[in-house]
């Protein structure tokens, strides 16, 4: 079946317009009339840390709000439900809703946000790699649920939109469990595509307005792209948004694999797309630690070795201020706080850049051989 991927654009959160595009989006796509009075209507944005809405590592609280409104106006409640990297508590909860601006816009919209923190662990019966794990309450008990992705690039697995937000309904720590589980790229793309095939939002929404280019998903750069898109099925949400902004599908692995298993597109051709397509890839520059695309193209005998030697490692930079927040992300405990700076052991690192992720002073940095970075 061919999935239709609505598309549109903002050059800013302005309010108004913003409700009359998603209401647009509600429209085309039928959503309206899937979501009825009696339901709770569960709303995941990505807050993967506290962070200010103009830094454009979280989903934007007008972006959520306008989706919100759009769900009231249908007559159901609304609750927002987050687990971002780092300890997954009430209070931390609280305070990364209050830093991203989410919790006057809640009250000011009569939104829930979810802050009592529970989680069970579940069979994932269909999975290739993630067969169990554990997943935040109100994912699972939801009537309907919205995924509310933002739009950036991300070290680890290139992309990161409407699939890899999924991965926040794993509860806090335990999500470098996951990477610690499966610390091969191609293989945590699977599981993140498990995760998502298990908990099928119902509808999904990138918010592509400001967007991250290069060291995503909280180091990269702040872009303008004015894009919104919304989809039922996420894959094809994220085949079409990926192409937009220069990342073919066959070159991001979990959408590889979305579409090796018959639940997403191959390409954009596979969807038809509503609202008009902008004119041209936006050209996003690659984080650093992804450009490694080339290792899954050569031959097996010649794999271990060039990934031995491409894979970038973390390097801690001046400006550390012994914050701890990397320690306690890291899957192998292989970072230690010393004379308030941090340290990697590198005999234990696994190279999955949690740290450069949670790092809130961005001084985390990627280094690579330089015969590589060429
Ligand atoms: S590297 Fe970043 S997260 Fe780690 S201790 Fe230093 S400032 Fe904190
Ligand atoms: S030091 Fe950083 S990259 Fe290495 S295992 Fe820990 S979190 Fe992952």
């Amino acid at each position: 079946m061919r999935e239709q991927v609505w598309l549109g654009r903002c050059a800013d959160y302005d309010e108004d317009a913003l409700f009359a595009k998603i209401s647009e989006a509600f429209e085309a796509l039928g959503a309206y009339d899937q979501i009825k009075p009696d339901m709770t209507v569960v709303l995941k944005p990505n807050l993967i840390q506290r962070s200010k809405p103009e830094a454009a590592i979280c989903t934007h609280p007008l972006f959520t709000a306008a989706v919100g409104k759009c769900v009231k106006r249908a007559g159901a409640k609304v609750l927002i439900a987050e687990s971002p990297g780092g300890p997954y508590s009430p209070a931390v909860m609280k305070a990364v809703y209050k830093g991203c601006g989410y919790t006057d816009m809640a009250e000011a919209n009569g939104f829930q946000l979810y802050t009592d923190c529970k989680s069970r662990e579940v069979p994932l019966p269909h999975a290739q790699r993630c067969r169990q794990v554990a997943i935040v309450e109100p994912f699972l008990e939801r009537d309907y649920l919205i995924d509310l992705a933002k739009l950036k690039t991300h070290g680890m697995v290139g992309y990161s939109g409407a699939v890899k937000n999924m991965f926040g309904a794993v509860p806090g720590l335990l999500k470098p469990e996951v990477h610690c589980r499966f610390p091969d790229r191609l293989d945590f793309s699977k599981a993140l595509v498990d995760i998502c095939a298990f908990l099928k939002p119902d509808l999904s929404f990138i918010d592509g307005i400001w967007a991250m280019e290069g060291d995503g998903p909280t180091g990269g750069v702040r872009k303008m792209a004015g894009l919104l898109g919304a989809s039922k099925s996420p894959y094809a949400l994220d085949v079409v948004m990926s192409e937009l902004i220069g990342f073919p599908a066959g070159s991001v692995a979990m959408l590889q694999d979305s579409a090796e298993r018959g639940l997403g597109p191959k390409t954009s051709n596979e969807t038809d797309v509503l609202g008009g397509r902008p004119t041209g890839p936006l050209d996003f520059r690659k984080a650093k630690a992804a450009s490694t695309d080339f290792i899954d193209k050569l031959p097996g005998f010649l794999r271990p070795a060039a990934k031995k030697w491409s894979t970038p490692w973390p390097q801690i930079g001046k400006g550390c201020v012994g914050c701890g927040k990397c320690a306690e992300s890291c899957p192998k405990k292989a970072i230690a706080i010393e004379q308030k700076k941090a340290r990697i052991d590198y005999k234990s690192c696994i190279r999955c850049f949690c740290c450069h992720e949670m790092c809130p002073e961005h001084v985390v940095g990627v280094r690579r051989l330089g015969l590589f970075k060429m």
